[in-house]
């Protein structure tokens, strides 16, 4: 019999890309699929292709993003009633990005209890970090969640260039995140709590080493820049803000600013975290929120 041979899997954004071939790969295997998606056309055309499965599948426009849904999702399979005891052996498979997929047949060959003992309580696992910026080695690093940032870059990255001591602040998470500072990288364990613990996020797990020798105002400024440009416009406060702060920020790094905007700047970031349609909003401000941001939100 093989590895997925009737057992129960809920694949999410499973009718298109990546997430339709992780379902029809594990349908191959012989499992039972619920394939949830929200796009009704993209799920009326993976019910076409996936015909030959008709046994083993069945197709549901549930928003696995939505409160409900898992609960959603388990109704549906037991009102799918041709094998019984599906739900005692469903599992959920929620595919957002190659990283899940990538690590899915080691978890299978080794067992779940193997990945979750890696890792500590509740940040647990594996995790792939990107660490970029002023290191002698930049890389991308598989490695055990919770994993001291100092190991991470000393051991992976070839350490900070000019030494540990010339480090001046690290994005923990892509440029989206709030810096840490150095004295606070010391100790850090590289997790979701660790990272909220210093108000900041783990995120993707892109790590920005900043030196001593930027100047850390200009490097946000760069960043104002890139999210300025990056944002559609739809929401004014994404829209304006992001512009009001890439200029404050670049006045600042020229020493044209005055002390009010250093304030000003804060109180911009606090009119577009939470005021937009999407995160893009919260992306743009978060790092120029510094290691305070929760208590300012
Ligand atoms: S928050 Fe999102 S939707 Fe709104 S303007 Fe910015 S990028 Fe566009």
């Amino acid at each position: 019999m093989g590895l997925l041979e009737n057992k129960f899997i809920i694949v999410t954004g499973a009718a298109q890309g990546i997430g339709f071939s992780a379902a029809e790969s594990i349908l191959n295997e012989k499992a039972n699929v619920l394939i949830c998606d929200v796009d009704r056309v993209a799920l009326e055309i993976a019910e076409k292709k996936l015909s030959k499965f008709s046994e083993n599948v069945i197709f549901s426009e549930i928003d696995i993003r939505s409160e409900n849904s898992i609960n959603q999702a388990l109704d549906k399979v037991k009102s799918w009633n041709h094998i019984d005891g599906l739900v005692n052996n469903a599992a959920i498979l929620d595919i957002n990005n190659v990283e899940t997929i990538a690590v899915v047949p080691t978890i299978l060959r080794r067992g779940a209890k193997w990945f979750a003992s890696l890792g500590r309580e509740k940040n647990t696992g594996t995790k792939i970090f990107c660490i970029s910026g002023n290191v002698n080695n930049p890389c991308n690093v598989e490695e055990e969640m919770s994993i001291p940032l100092k190991e991470l870059i000393e051991v992976h990255a070839g350490g900070v260039i000019g030494g540990w001591d010339n480090l001046q602040a690290v994005i923990p998470g892509g440029s989206s995140m709030p810096l840490i500072p150095k004295d606070r990288c010391e100790t850090l364990k590289m997790d979701f709590d660790a990272c909220v613990e210093e108000k900041s996020g783990l995120g993707t797990a892109g790590i920005v080493v900043i030196n001593k020798d930027q100047d850390i105002i200009k490097c946000m400024a760069r960043i104002a820049r890139f999210y300025k440009h990056e944002s559609c416009g739809q929401c004014t406060p994404c829209r304006e803000g992001s512009g009001w702060m890439w200029r404050m920020l670049e006045r600042m790094a020229k020493g044209d600013a005055t002390k009010d905007e250093v304030d000003m700047l804060g109180d911009v970031t606090t009119q577009i975290a939470g005021h937009t349609i999407c995160a893009f909003g919260e992306g743009s401000s978060w790092p120029q929120f510094g290691p305070n941001c929760s208590e300012k939100k």
